[in-house]
């Protein structure tokens, strides 16, 4: 990830850019500064369904809503973009972004600027092995789940990381 960008979305009121580094990244600030609404951004560009995981009662609630004295936003975007130098994704590009907009009618996703559906999006992130509900992101509270989580539970999330569950699936449809 080179950088991602947040407008309209949750906090975010103005335009932000958040720029990463090829190594460690962490975001630091005091509580209830945003921290977790980067994280919440996230899912929500890789194409994330649920509103509840995203910490909102309903999907239009991820649209910045005016906070104390400010006009609320009609609609929100966060945009994110991969470096593709190594062609993992098939693009000829050499960043590939990905973004997803919001407004009270729905969601509209763009691969470098041209509008795509979900699942164009969701099948290229996939060649990079990222999955909008995958367990390559641990959200807060997250942990404590899995600790106390039933064994036959557990179990159903290792056979998912370990792509086993998939193979059940298609067994299932065989
Ligand atoms: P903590 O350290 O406590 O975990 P945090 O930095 O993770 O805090 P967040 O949860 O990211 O904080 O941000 C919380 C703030 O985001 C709250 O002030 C909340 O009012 C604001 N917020 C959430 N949704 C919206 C929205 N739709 N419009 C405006 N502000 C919002
Ligand atoms: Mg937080």
């Amino acid at each position: 990830v080179k950088r991602i960008t947040i407008h309209g979305f949750k906090s975010f009121a103005s335009k932000t850019d958040i720029i990463f580094n090829d190594k460690f990244n962490c975001i630091l600030g005091p509580n209830g500064s945003g921290k977790s609404n980067i994280g919440d951004a996230l899912c929500f560009v890789l194409g994330r369904l649920s509103a509840k995981s995203m910490r909102v009662e309903k999907a239009s609630n991820l649209i910045f809503n005016g906070g104390k004295n400010k006009k609320p936003a009609t609609h929100a975007m966060v945009e994110i973009v991969f470096t593709n130098e190594d062609h993992i994704f098939p693009i000829q590009a050499q960043e590939v972004a990905i973004s997803r907009t919001i407004t009270e009618s729905g969601s509209i996703y763009r691969i470098n600027d041209k509008k795509m559906t979900r699942t164009e999006v969701i099948d290229l992130l996939s060649m990079s092995r990222i999955n909008p509900e995958g367990y390559n992101i641990i959200l807060q509270g997250d942990i404590t789940k899995f600790v106390e989580m039933s064994g036959v539970e557990r179990r159903k999330i290792i056979e998912e990381i370990s792509d086993v569950s998939l193979y059940e699936e298609k067994k299932h449809k065989a």
